[in-house]
């Protein structure tokens, strides 16, 4: 049995459908999982329900945190905000964490584990940090544009076998305070948290960059969700 890997989708209020992003599907399925897709319901039982279902989490890309989950008032422009998926990930998230399922975050997802397990994130890097690259490419989604530094003796070192990497990027926020019982596993040249993953579970990993859209042209990012197949295949 291939194990499966639970991705929330979002509501598209206006036209009444539900989205999510194929790329993530892919990938999963590339690497030896089921995706299993659950539409974003504020609904607890069902949310504990549905991941009982599950072998591993992905917490893809999506519009930004509502900044209350981490105790603060909106103080930038953020780009929307999606209230169901707020609460069913920080959910799933939590339920990962405290199942020890393993748990991949990706881009929002890298900042809805950190606020989950109960750290925060800046809501604009841009305004509250001095010399921030440009993390919102224009380049083609693929396509890498900044460096970033694996730090040594941690898992995602161990997963991608190299310390330093270009990545894409498509994030105007970023983890800030890393959650207890987590530790940052990359960093880009202007000290921009791009990598953060839990020190002792089996595989609680998050990343800034998107490794779905790269992975093609650049096989090392495969490894981040054969990792986290392998982890699932032992649930
Ligand atoms: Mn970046």
């Amino acid at each position: 049995m291939r194990p499966i890997i639970g991705i929330v989708v979002s509501l598209n209020k206006e036209r009444e459908f539900y989205v999510g992003g194929k790329a993530y599907v892919d990938a999963i399925q590339s690497a030896g999982g089921v995706p299993l897709l659950l539409a974003a319901i504020d609904d607890e039982s069902m949310v504990s329900e549905f991941f009982a279902q599950l072998d591993g989490v992905l917490l893809p890309g999506g519009p930004d945190v509502d900044p209350v989950h981490f105790g603060e008032e909106p103080m930038y422009n953020y780009t929307a905000i999606d209230p169901e998926r707020d609460h069913v990930e920080i959910l799933l998230a939590k339920l990962a964490l405290q199942n020890n399922i393993p748990i991949l975050g990706i881009c929002r997802g890298i900042q809805m584990l950190n606020v989950a397990a109960g750290g925060d994130i800046y809501q604009d890097i841009a305004a509250q940090r001095e010399g921030t690259l440009i993390h919102g490419q224009k380049a083609p989604r693929w396509y890498p544009t900044h460096a970033v530094d694996v730090q040594p003796g941690t898992k995602l070192f161990k997963i991608l076998g190299e310390s330093r990497l270009r990545v894409n990027s498509f994030h105007h926020q970023a983890v800030r305070n890393v959650a207890p019982g987590f530790r940052v596993s990359a960093l880009s040249s202007d000290g921009v948290i791009e990598g953060i993953e839990h020190s002792s579970l089996r595989y609680a990993v998050g990343v800034q960059w998107h490794p779905e859209r790269m992975w093609r042209k650049y096989l090392v990012f495969k490894r981040l969700f054969v990792a986290l197949i392998d982890e699932a295949s032992n649930t």
